[in-house]
């Protein structure tokens, strides 16, 4: 049959067909959907939303220890998360296939760094498979579980966004059952990474590299498309679609396993063409290798290393089809610019309103409320990676010392807290710190598109759970000062923030108040200006909510947009924001 998808829903697809039996995940854009189709199959497939990376690796590692196909996905800084248990993996080798697919995102789409994990693959010698749409996605979760299988190794299946999320035509099959023995089999020399036994797992490393080498020359999954001999290009994944179109006539050297490279193929393939290219994004993983195995090849001293390709990269920097490459760019140019912003009833703003206005260095975190850095909010000093805000609200108290005092504040989210905020909490506890930590709980994980977590009380599986206390939690990991507040009344809100600020200990306010968007929170009658009281003032205009503007003489409220959260109309000095039905007009 045949079908549209996209390369996360053709992942999903080809670990249902070719008999994973555990899947694992944090939500990360652009892998968030993998999970989410993956569980359209729990009747045949176990799969979870784990509170990070490490530990969704972790579980993975474990079936496929005791024998099961699995399979774990991840955006590409998830895998720096995962990095520990995986590099180990390398060394124990697996038993069960296992897949890691890392989601990568250049161009930085929705991501702090733009990090070419196909080095990861060198680094940890593991083999590496590259689709080029969403069939070869489906296809290669079943050629990466064979590889992973024969060579007793995890495989990374690496994507990137334009792969994650495009669709293309997918011819899909019947699940293939894989068997799972029904004990766990001891094998403590290969699984129980001591130093006497790792020792003796290197060498094995080494000779799989060897086996994979000779594996990466005969497989189908690299293959020359024959056509005329002036030019050659080398390419894989995305970049293989924006070559095929701008050099239609050229003979192509296709790599779909890219670590390790086929030597021999490549030298074979550069000394039939005149003129060789290597096509790819990000950095020079292929031409670097190839550059080194003597052969001449023009790549990134013509191409950039930085962001995504497209035919009009290619062609401005390759044949420099000018007039061509201006027609492409006219179809954008005249879009609007719409910069981003929290939501309308987004129950963060508040918070940001009030740390902006309370003047305080405020380290952030991943998750929608980074966008408490966009004006007019401004209220935001740091985002590192998941987890580093509370660290970070430390480091910068250690810095400062007295000085510090009541003016630093650490926000996280919820599901960031639980991702790896815990042990930051932990850390200032132990180590006698005075932060003041803010939690912002709105009962999901918002950014991603609203999956579950552990402090839901619900699974992927959509079964009931217990649902993790942050309040209790906090105070088991030794706070003592712990106050929760509904972030919509500004007073309290204000009240609690400047109280915690005041104490010399650690200290945690948990804003608690469901996203906006959820389905499960009723939208309230919206708001509107009073243009009879309205003074024109612009401090409703501070809250930076995408439902109120400026209009003549007066601000205005779009009551398609508006929520009804009622903060707005905490901070009109003058009485003008009232329910529809309640103004003067
Ligand atoms: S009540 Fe005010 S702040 Fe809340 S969504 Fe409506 S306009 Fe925005
Ligand atoms: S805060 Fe009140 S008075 Fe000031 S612009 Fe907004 S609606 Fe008008």
């Amino acid at each position: 049959m045949k079908d549209l998808l996209s390369g996360n829903e053709a992942i999903a697809r080809g670990a249902y067909e070719y008999g994973v039996k555990v899947a694992t995940a944090y939500p990360g854009t652009p892998s968030t959907e993998i999970l989410e189709n993956v569980v359209n199959y729990k009747d045949d497939i176990y799969c979870e939303w784990s509170p990070n990376e490490k530990v969704a690796m972790e579980v993975a590692i474990g079936s496929a220890f005791a024998g099961a196909r699995s399979l774990v996905a991840m955006k590409h800084v998830g895998l720096n998360v995962a990095a520990d248990p995986f590099m180990t993996l390398s060394y124990t080798g697996i038993k069960g296939g296992l897949v890691i697919v890392s989601a990568d995102d250049p161009s930085m789409h929705s991501s702090q760094n733009e990090q070419d994990n196909r080095h990861y693959a060198r680094f940890a010698k593991v083999p590496m498979l590259e689709p080029s749409n969403s069939q070869e996605a489906k296809d290669m979760v079943g050629d990466a579980l064979e590889i992973s299988e024969e060579f007793d190794t995890p495989i990374i299946l690496r994507t990137t966004t334009r792969i994650s999320h495009a669709k293309t035509i997918v011819e899909t099959g019947e699940r293939e059952e894989s068997e799972v023995p029904d004990e766990f089999k001891k094998d403590p020399d290969k699984f129980v990474m001591v130093p006497a036994n790792a020792k003796k797992r290197h060498p094995v490393i080494e000779k799989r590299m060897e086996n994979l080498k000779e594996f990466a020359e005969k497989t189908s999954l690299n293959k020359i498309e024959w056509n005329k001999k002036d030019i050659g290009i080398i390419t894989g994944g995305v970049a293989y679609n924006y070559a095929k179109e701008v050099f239609p006539e050229a003979s192509v050297l296709k790599l779909g396993l890219t670590h390790p490279l086929p030597e021999k193929k490549i030298k074979d393939f550069a000394n039939k063409v005149e003129k060789l290219y290597v096509i790819e994004e990000l950095d020079p993983f292929m031409e670097d290798q190839i550059k080194a195995m003597g052969i001449n090849v023009i790549g990134k001293e013509k191409l950039p290393v930085t962001f995504e390709y497209n035919t009009k990269v290619l062609r401005d920097n390759l044949i420099n089809e000018e007039k061509q490459s201006e027609n492409e760019e006219n179809l954008t140019e005249d879009l609007p610019q719409r910069p981003p912003a929290l939501c309308s009833g987004c129950p963060h703003r508040s918070v940001f309103y009030t740390l902006n206005k309370l003047g305080v260095t405020v380290t952030g975190d991943i998750g929608c409320y980074a966008l408490g850095v966009v004006p007019p909010l401004s209220a935001m000093d740091s985002v590192v990676c998941m987890g580093a805000s509370i660290g970070n609200a430390h480091g910068v108290e250690l810095a400062l010392g007295e000085d510090a005092q009541g003016k630093v504040v650490g926000v996280i989210g919820d599901s960031t807290f639980m991702h790896s905020g815990i042990t930051g909490l932990l850390d200032i506890v132990y180590n006698k710190g005075a932060s003041t930590i803010i939690i912002l709980d709105n009962r999901i994980t918002a950014m991603t598109g609203h999956q579950e977590n552990p402090t839901t009380g619900k699974t992927l599986m959509g079964e009931d759970t217990p649902k993790i206390d942050l309040a209790k939690l906090s105070e088991a990991l030794g706070v003592n000062s712990v106050q929760v507040v509904d972030p919509y009344k500004l007073d309290e809100t204000e009240k609690t923030i400047q109280e915690e600020l005041n104490k010399d200990e650690i200290s945690v306010v948990i804003a608690r108040r469901a996203c906006a968007l959820l389905k499960s929170v009723e939208k309230k009658k919206p708001f509107k200006v009073d243009p009879e009281k309205c003074i024109n003032c612009g401090q409703c205009l501070e809250l930076g909510c995408p439902a109120i503007s400026q209009g003549e003489g007066q601000a205005e409220i779009d009551d398609y947009l508006c929520t009804g959260c009622e903060v707005c109309v905490q901070v009109c000095p003058v009485d003008a924001i009232v329910k529809d039905g309640d103004s003067n007009e």
